[in-house]
C-alpha cells in the first residue's frame, strides 16, 4: 500500500449545495475540512496527517456496525449489491445498553436468520412493572409478534449481527472512523476514514450512516437533533444476581433519586441469565426540562433500592452512561445516495427507550429503499415517517407530558391500581400494535397517531 503525507490545507465549510464539479479525489493536494467536533476528537487535522493513496470502492457503504448497521449491510449483501462495513471498533466490542429484546427485536432477529443465536440468550415472558405500591406481571401482547422477549449482553448481540452480515458476504473495514465527507453536489461520493494505519478513502455509489446516537459523521452531513423534542438520558451496569434467569424483565415506575424526589423515568433490572442481570436507569428530558441529574449517583441509589430483592452480590461493572435521540427527532438524515438509520435516525421509542428493533427494521428498510429508489432525498424520511410516524409522534407527546412537574406523581398511583390500563399501557409503550390488529385499542391508538401526526410543528423525521 502506497502511503503519502498530505499538504492540503482545510477549508472553512463543506460545501452541500449542487456543484458542478467532478468527485474530487482525496489525497495529496485535496481540500476538505474537518469541523469542530472532529477535529477536537480527533487530535489533528487529517490534513496534516499520513493518507494512504489507494481507495477502496464498493456499492454500498455502511457506517457503523451496530445492529442498525449490521441488519443493513446483511439484507443488503443477501439482495446482491457489494457492501463494505466499517467500525470505529474492533468487534467484539461493547456498548451502553439495557441488552432487552422486546418482542419486534426478537422477531427482526429471527428474520435475520438468528433463531440458533437466540436459543442461547435469556428468554423473558413479560414485564414486572412495580412502584406506587403495586407489582403487577404483564405478559407481552403477542398478536404480530412474538409472546417471548429477550436479554443479550451487546458484546455478544452485536458481534453475532455482525458476523451475520460478514456470513452474507459484506466485507469488513475495522477499527476505521469515518471523519470526513467528499461531496459531489449533494451525493456523497466518498468518506474518509481514520485508522490505524493512516487515513483511509473510501469512494461508494451508495451510503448508509448507522453511526449511533452522537452520529458524528451525520453532524458532518448537517443531520440536526432536536432537543427540545424529549428525548433521554440513561446508564447501566452489570451486577451479580441469585435471580439471573428470573422469566420477566422489570421496570421500576417509580424511579426516585436519593432525596426521594420521583423522577420522569424508570429502573430497570433486566435478568441475563449468566449469572447476572444489567441493571440501570433512565430518565426523559427537553431542553425546557432538562435532567439535571448525575446518572452514576442515581444508579448506585437505585442499585442500593433493589440490593436485598434481586439479591445483587458485590458491587457493579461496565458502568457506561448515553444520551439517546428519540421519536425520529431529527432533520437532514438523507441525500440523493446517502441514509441515516438506527440511533443516527433518532429511531427510539420515547416511552421505554428501546431502539434495537428499530435499528434492526431500519436497517431492513434502508437495504430495500437502495434496491427501490435511485434518489433517497425525499423517499427516505417518508418511509421512516410511514412507518413510525404517528406512533413516535404521539408517544413523544407523552413522553413531553411525563417531563411535567407533578404529572407522575399524581397519574403513576392511578395507573398502576389498574392491571387492565397497565396491559394497555405496555402495548402501546413498547409500540407493539400492528397496522392487521383491528381491536378497538389498537383503533383508538391509530386515530391517536395520525391526530397527533397532523398536530405537530415539526414531524418525525423532518417530514414537511
Ligand atoms: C443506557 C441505555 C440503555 C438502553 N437499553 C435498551 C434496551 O434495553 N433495549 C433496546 O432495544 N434499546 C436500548 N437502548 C437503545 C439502544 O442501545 C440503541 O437504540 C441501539 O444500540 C441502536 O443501534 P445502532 O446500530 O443505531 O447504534 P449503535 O448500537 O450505537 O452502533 C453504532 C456503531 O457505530 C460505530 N461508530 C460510531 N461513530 C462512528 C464513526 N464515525 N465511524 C465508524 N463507526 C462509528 C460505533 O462504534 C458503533 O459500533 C439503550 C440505550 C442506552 C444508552
Amino acid at each position: 500500500m502506497h502511503t503519502a503525507t498530505c499538504t492540503a490545507r482545510p477549508t472553512q465549510h463543506h460545501e452541500h449545495k449542487p456543484q458542478a464539479h467532478k468527485p474530487q479525489a482525496l489525497g495529496v493536494g485535496h481540500q476538505v475540512s474537518l469541523k469542530g467536533p472532529e477535529r477536537a476528537e480527533f487530535g489533528k487535522p487529517w490534513h496534516d496527517c499520513t493518507v494512504t493513496v489507494e481507495p477502496l470502492h464498493t456499492d454500498v457503504l455502511v457506517i457503523g456496525a451496530g445492529p442498525a448497521g449490521s441488519a443493513a449491510a446483511a439484507w443488503c449483501a443477501r439482495a446482491g449489491m457489494d457492501v463494505l462495513l466499517a467500525d470505529a471498533e474492533h468487534f467484539p466490542r461493547d456498548k451502553a445498553c439495557g441488552d432487552g429484546l422486546t418482542p419486534r427485536a426478537i422477531l427482526a432477529l429471527r428474520e435475520l436468520g438468528m433463531s440458533d443465536y437466540l436459543n442461547t440468550c435469556a428468554v423473558n415472558v413479560g414485564l414486572r412493572a412495580a412502584g406506587f405500591g403495586q407489582t403487577l406481571l404483564l405478559p407481552w401482547p403477542g398478536g404480530k409478534w412474538p409472546t417471548t422477549g429477550g436479554a443479550s449482553p451487546r458484546m455478544r448481540l452485536d458481534n453475532a449481527i455482525h458476523e451475520v452480515a460478514l456470513a452474507a458476504g459484506a466485507r469488513e473495514l475495522p477499527g476505521a472512523r469515518a471523519i470526513d465527507v467528499t461531496m459531489n453536489g449533494d451525493h456523497i461520493a466518498a468518506v474518509m476514514f481514520r485508522t490505524e494505519e493512516g487515513l483511509r478513502e473510501v469512494r461508494a455509489r451508495r451510503v448508509v450512516v448507522a453511526d449511533g446516537a452522537k452520529s458524528t459523521l451525520g453532524r458532518v452531513l448537517g443531520r440536526q437533533w432536536h432537543r427540545d423534542t424529549v428525548y433521554g438520558v440513561a446508564s447501566r451496569a452489570y451486577i451479580s444476581s441469585d435471580r439471573h434467569d428470573d422469566p420477566w424483565i422489570s421496570s421500576h415506575l417509580e424511579l426516585r433519586d436519593a432525596d426521594g424526589v420521583l423522577l420522569s423515568g424508570y429502573g430497570w433490572v433486566f435478568p441475563l441469565a449468566d449469572g447476572g442481570v444489567n441493571i440501570g436507569v433512565g430518565t426523559l428530558a427537553t431542553d425546557k426540562r432538562p435532567a439535571n441529574i448525575n446518572l452514576r449517583t442515581l444508579l448506585d441509589t437505585y442499585v442500593g433500592q433493589q440490593r436485598d430483592d434481586w439479591k445483587l452480590q458485590g458491587d457493579i461493572s461496565n458502568y457506561a452512561s448515553r444520551p439517546l435521540p428519540m421519536g425520529g427527532a431529527v432533520s437532514n438524515i438523507a441525500g440523493p445516495n446517502w441514509v441515516m438509520i438506527g440511533d443516527a435516525a433518532a429511531c427510539i421509542n420515547p416511552l421505554n427507550g428501546e431502539g434495537i428493533d428499530y435499528g434492526l427494521e431500519t436497517g431492513r428498510l434502508a437495504a430495500i429503499a437502495l434496491a427501490e429508489h435511485s434518489n433517497l432525498s425525499r423517499v427516505w424520511p417518508q418511509i421512516l415517517h410511514k412507518e413510525y410516524g404517528p406512533a413516535f409522534s404521539i408517544a413523544r407527546r407523552l413522553g413531553d407530558v411525563l417531563t411535567l412537574p407533578g404529572f407522575l406523581i399524581k397519574a403513576g398511583p392511578i395507573g398502576m391500581r389498574s392491571r387492565w390500563m397497565m396491559e394497555i399501557a405496555l402495548r402501546l409503550m413498547g409500540n407493539l400494535v400492528s397496522d392487521e390488529d383491528t381491536d378497538t385499542i389498537a383503533r383508538l391508538w391509530r386515530t391517536a397517531g395520525s391526530w397527533s401526526s397532523r398536530m405537530d410543528e415539526r414531524a418525525p423525521f423532518g417530514v414537511k
